[in-house]
């Protein structure tokens, strides 16, 4: 027999049993989205691979190690996205919705790294992200931290997630600061790994975002971005604070917080929790206001954010069950007959017109009444219709309200006027 054809490791099949939470945590984003203004706008999934190089930056972890990169039948080096910001960038420019225009777009989809895969960490995975291009105050980084505080909120995770918040200022102080850094492992070279040697004389500032725990307690005395900020970029940092006060948004500052991506200057943010061990976080963000004219475009100040979503499907599921245990049809049509399966058939497609948004399912196949009441309880409806042979003569139909155990024999053009009273 021949060997049966698996899934790529990392990449995951989402079954009928996930989709549901999937849909309800991606539906409820998007409402999130439309209230603050957002437009969604759709990418490929494919890119020339020097966008991500010159987006992201060479020496990072995502450019050196996690990219999905192939050689097309062109002969043109092309990658499977690693983030979503490069091509949303990418295509403003390239539709020239960007320059002197204030924008928000949101986007969704699969991402690709290749990354060793554990609970949360996948070689594809989906994000939705969030950018706001044409406007530099820190009134509307704030305003995007709030809006992912309504997801929280909406999506019952708020309890347990806490925001983390650090300026890594202008391209200049990043240059000043980046000595001091530089100066500081120099005095530890001994201490530190190849690849951190290495990275130390290439990027010393993705040391600071390292996993590794022996380089991170040495970063402990390691000097900090925000005593290297310029006056402006400190000026932009205690305004998003006092805004975030202002509205009640709690926060701490992580001087040490500097995001793995290269693009991003001033402010950067992450949503943590302890509910996912060690890929706890949810969701990270920061203003990027070079990206644009770094990718060709007129120089356009950006803020986003990007989340992703298998770690927030897992923590809705671990704090939020009830959320992501949505039944997955409201009524479910009992057909005592074979032979009334047309009618049944009919009536269901009538009840549909009536009610657009009802979840319906009929039963094909015939089973005994009782087998049917079962299966009408595994798929979690509410209300029983039970179409029998009297029944489908006189025009009417049984309604059995399956939570109060009510029945009562109704004629059809009744019953969408009585689902709602039930349902709603
Ligand atoms: P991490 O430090 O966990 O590797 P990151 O800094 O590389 O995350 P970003 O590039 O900022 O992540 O992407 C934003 C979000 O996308 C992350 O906060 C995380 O929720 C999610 N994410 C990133 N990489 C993966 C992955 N391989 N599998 C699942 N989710 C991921
Ligand atoms: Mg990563």
């Amino acid at each position: 027999m021949a060997k049966n054809i698996q899934a790529i490791c990392g990449m995951n099949d989402y079954l009928p049993n996930e989709t549901a939470c999937w849909q309800r945590v991606e539906e409820t984003m998007k409402s999130v989205l439309a209230s603050y203004g957002y437009r969604e706008i759709r990418l490929p999934i494919v890119e020339q691979t020097p966008l991500f190089q010159r987006a992201i930056g060479k020496v990072t972890d995502v450019i050196e190690k996690e990219m999905y990169s192939f050689i097309d039948r062109n002969g043109d080096s092309l990658t499977l996205r690693p983030e979503g910001t490069a091509g949303c960038v990418r295509a403003g420019i390239e539709h020239g919705l960007l320059y002197n225009q204030k924008q928000r777009f949101w986007y969704m989809g699969p991402m690709f790294r290749y990354e060793r895969p554990q609970k949360g960490r996948y070689r594809q995975f989906h994000q939705i992200g969030a950018e706001v291009f044409g406007q530099q105050g820190p009134d509307v980084d704030a305003e995007l931290i709030l809006l992912t505080a309504r997801w929280w909120r909406a999506l019952g995770v708020s309890q347990h997630v806490s925001l983390v918040l650090n300026s890594i200022g202008s391209v200049a102080a990043r240059a000043r600061y980046r000595d001091a850094l530089v100066a500081f492992l120099g005095r530890y070279e001994d201490l530190l790994d190849e690849d951190c040697r290495r990275r130390m004389y290439t990027n010393p500032m993705r040391l600071l975002d390292t996993k590794k725990p022996d380089i991170q307690m040495l970063l402990n005395d390691a000097p900090v971005m925000i005593d290297y900020l310029d006056e402006d970029s400190c000026t932009h940092f205690s305004d998003l604070c006092a805004l975030l006060d202002m509205v009640g948004i709690p926060y701490t500052v992580n001087p040490r917080l500097v995001r793995g991506l290269d693009y991003y200057n001033r402010t950067v943010f992450e949503w943590v929790t302890t509910r996912l061990g060690s890929q706890g976080t949810v969701c990270g963000g920061g203003r990027y206001d070079n990206l644009v004219e770094q990718l060709g475009g007129r120089a356009t100040p950006a803020v986003g954010v990007a989340i992703g979503l298998e770690r927030l499907v897992l923590l809705v599921q671990a704090v939020n069950p009830h959320f992501a245990a949505l039944p997955h049809v409201d009524v479910y049509l009992v057909v005592a007959r074979n032979n009334l399966q047309p009618a049944a058939m009919q009536l269901a497609e009538q009840l549909r017109d009536a009610l657009p948004a009802l979840r319906l399912m009929t039963n094909y196949n015939g089973g005994s009444c009782k087998k049917q009441f079962g299966r009408a309880n595994k798929h979690g409806a509410r209300v029983a219709l039970v179409l029998g042979e009297s029944e489908a003569a006189q025009h009417k139909v049984v309604v059995k309200d399956l939570v109060t155990g009510n029945q009562e024999t109704l004629a059809q053009s009744d019953v969408p006027a009585r689902l709602v009273s039930i349902l709603c």
